[in-house]
């Protein structure tokens, strides 16, 4: 039973830390004119109103988004971050785009954009949201499945976003299971995972599990809004990065101190490490 809805999370800090990698991704993997596949195994609804009911409700976006609207950078990768939300809005911040958007924005029409979606009602909405291009497919299946179904891609390149709820505890090693298994039908694509930190030896054992896959190339980037705790919810969230554009570590190693800065209390931090290297 599917319980998650990301209308009630999004444009949070999470958000703001995903999206801002995948568009970095993106950005760089669409230079080169050669077709690439985008594959979004849990991609939610794809587009948000954040004075619906759900985001009202929980206002998460108030601590992400809402923080950094009027913000004029230093960093090109924040500025680039935060013209493209502006993009999808009209002068007033109404409203927020998930991973599904944020892909559309830089694939072009040689470039393929596959989206798993198993929640019923988040299906029908981002099918909605995502009509009207032909190189554009949603898939009511599960992600983790369908992704290895989809490797090697025709177009020998892919950039493939992995961003479960969570919900269930065996995401975690599912996660560490399809992406080994990802790798070793397509050793080249660059692969994205998201996860939050809710308890810290969860993420301390996908890491170690990452480390002794064999996989080379990974990079982490963290940002914590507070400092750890096992009393309540999330306090941190993170972006793993396999096969990352050259570039991505020396943007967030300027971008993450001023996200700190901007979103976190005394006590946050964040991370930008290279797990293995090439
Ligand atoms: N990637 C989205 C974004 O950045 O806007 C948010 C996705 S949300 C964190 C996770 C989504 O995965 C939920 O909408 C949930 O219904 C969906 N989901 C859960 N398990 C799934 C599975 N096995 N396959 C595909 N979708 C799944």
């Amino acid at each position: 039973m599917l319980s998650y809805r990301h209308s009630f999370h999004a444009g949070n800090p999470a958000d703001v830390l995903k999206h801002l990698v995948l568009a970095e991704v993106l950005n760089y993997q669409t230079i080169k004119d050669k077709p690439l596949d985008y594959i979004d195994t849990h991609s939610g609804a794809g587009f948000f109103e954040l004075a619906s009911s759900d985001a009202q409700k929980t206002q998460e976006y108030q601590e992400g988004i809402a923080k950094l609207w009027q913000h004029t950078s230093d960093n090109e990768g924040l500025n680039d971050y935060i013209s493209l939300i502006k993009s999808f809005n009209h002068g007033q911040l109404e409203f927020y785009p998930g991973s599904p958007k944020v892909a559309e924005h830089f694939l072009r029409r040689q470039d393929k954009g596959w989206f798993f979606e198993l929640h019923p009602r988040d299906l029908t909405l981002l099918e909605d949201n995502m009509q009207g291009r032909r190189s554009i497919r949603v898939r009511g299946e599960n992600g983790f499945a369908g992704l290895i179904g989809l490797l090697p891609p025709a177009s020998r390149r892919a950039c493939v976003l992995i961003d479960p709820p969570y919900e269930v505890k065996d995401d975690y090693d599912t996660v560490i299971k399809t992406i080994v298994q990802a790798y070793q039908r397509f050793a080249t694509g660059t692969y994205m995972i998201w996860y939050p930190v809710v308890d810290r030896e969860r993420i301390e054992r996908m890491e170690t599990g990452l480390v002794e896959s064999g996989i080379r190339n990974i990079q982490l980037f963290e940002l914590a809004t507070e400092a750890d705790t096992d009393v309540h919810g999330m306090t941190a969230s993170g972006m793993i990065v396999i096969n990352p554009p050259w570039k991505l570590k020396q943007t967030m190693d300027k971008v993450l101190p001023e996200l700190v800065e901007l979103l976190s209390q005394p006590s946050g931090f964040y991370r930008s490490e290279l797990l293995v290297d090439e």
